[in-house]
């Protein structure tokens, strides 16, 4: 089997694609939650031309569909109310408020509820900005424990992982630096795929681009990267958050 498959991306107006040729018969073109990224597999008979081409007769398909995700995105909204659902570790847990004049804090009640403690008329904004503080807390210590594991399994050094909130990245890699940013949103998956996204941007310091290169490095560390990548991006979380 011809496993030769090639990943780029290609700009078209305001729209950045990715596109990955490989040994396939048909075009596929595919509109992402939540914010209706474009992702193409290319045939290798097709050109550049052609997939650009191909891309264009589609734009206005594309823009619906980008138009329907972001009508979904409003309206999944948060309000940080009691009874709400978010996410943490993985798990769906019930918030549950508690106005009382006293410093704010977040704390597991039990496995299914996540009590959130404000002074009373906090705002939505302020109660998701505690909510977020709390999640950037148990996302940066986890960090030296894990760093340290994978620093030495891959041999190399990272000089800096920083956490933030992203649109569109679950991390990246500054490869000069040394640097990854990691999503916040992570805090509310799987510790596996905290592993998948920090590997992904570790194994960059060897390899800058998505190729076999780097596919056959992500086997080597991480085995089973495939099925904690579908974790990440598996619904209904996927449309809660972003793809990747
Ligand atoms: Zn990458």
């Amino acid at each position: 089997m011809n496993t030769k498959t090639e990943n780029y991306h290609i700009e078209i107006r305001d729209l950045s694609i990715e596109v990955v040729r490989k040994d396939i018969k048909h075009f596929y073109i595919g509109v992402h939650p939540p914010n209706g990224q474009v992702r193409v597999s290319a045939p290798l008979r097709l050109d550049d031309e052609a997939v650009r081409m191909a891309i264009i007769s589609r734009l206005g398909w594309i823009r619906r569909k980008q138009t329907a995700f972001m009508k979904q995105e409003r309206q999944s909204q948060r309000e940080y109310v009691s009874g709400e659902s978010h996410y943490f570790a993985g798990k769906r847990y019930r918030l549950k408020v508690t106005e009382q004049d006293c410093p704010p804090k977040v704390h597991l009640l039990n496995n299914t509820r996540i009590g959130l403690t404000v002074r009373p008329g906090t705002d939505r904004d302020k109660r998701g900005a505690i909510l977020y503080e709390w999640y950037r807390e148990h996302l940066r210590a986890q960090l030296p424990p894990l760093i340290a594991k994978w620093e030495q399994k891959m041999e190399l050094t990272v000089n800096e992982v920083r956490i933030k909130k992203m649109k569109t990245l679950w991390g990246s890699c500054n490869i000069e630096a040394k640097r990854i940013w990691l999503n916040l949103e992570l805090a509310k998956k799987p510790k596996s795929c905290l592993v998948y996204v920090l590997v992904h941007e570790m194994v960059h310091l060897f390899e800058r681009h998505h190729n076999d290169r780097f596919r056959e490095l992500m086997d080597k560390f991480l085995p089973q990267w495939r099925t904690y990548r579908d974790t990440l991006n598996r619904a209904p979380l996927a449309h809660e958050d972003w793809a990747y």
